[in-house]
């Protein structure tokens, strides 16, 4: 009956996107619609090959994906790289959360390819999530990875299930912040991050 045909899983496999799509055609027919007319009938396959997409992050293999990015530098200052555009999927709701990520690390010998952190951000939004866990993911994994002498992590994001439903606040965003070893113990160190991160929420703003 379908026309868009359920592509070959990348992530998910086929016989779960076959589920999935089945799952949609059963919500399309709950609502009350018809689910062979025109506009409907490829949505199932369509909606299954999107989470595909969406969902891709539980397949990333953290090891490959950071594989030759590690470089040893005589570099101490704070790295900061802010502004990680992401999309992820509130676990409570299934509809989108986005925003902005910004990574903060003092290196102890070694760094990151910068490349590297936009995808492991995606790594982590990419799953079904609440944004505090995603948050603390990112600070705990670069942690482990690099073994700087801290991390910061700031999350600022727009939940479509407050702004679609709900409290209806289309503007509110929510903000988490995950700090591990110096950027949690030292003050200045906590400042000088937030002061980095908060010079372009102002200028945005
Ligand atoms: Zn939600």
């Amino acid at each position: 009956m379908t026309e868009t045909p359920i592509a070959a899983g990348s992530v998910l496999g086929a016989e779960c996107k076959q589920r999935i799509a089945q799952t949609v055609r059963h919500m399309v027919e709950a609502v009350g619609e018809d689910a062979t007319r025109r506009g409907l009938v490829d949505t199932p396959a369509r909606v299954a090959n999107m989470y595909d997409d969406l969902l891709s992050g539980y397949s990333v293999d953290p090891v490959v994906l950071l594989n030759d990015a590690l470089f040893d530098v005589d570099y101490d200052e704070m790295v900061v790289v802010r502004d990680i555009e992401f999309y992820s999927l509130c676990e409570h709701h299934l509809i989108p959360f986005f925003g902005r990520v910004h990574v903060g690390y003092l290196p102890r010998g070694r760094v990151v390819g910068l490349s590297k952190i936009p995808r492991l951000v995606d790594m982590f939004a990419r799953r079904l999530q609440v944004q505090e866990r995603m948050t603390q993911q990112i600070a705990r994994f670069l942690n482990d990875l690099i073994r700087p002498d801290g991390v910061g992590v700031v999350v600022e994001a727009t939940h479509l299930c407050t702004a679609m439903r709900g409290v209806k606040k289309a503007g509110m965003r929510m903000v988490t912040s995950a700090m591990l070893g110096g950027f949690r113990t030292r003050p200045a160190t906590r400042q000088e991050f937030m002061s980095l991160v908060a010079g372009r929420t102002e200028e945005a703003s």
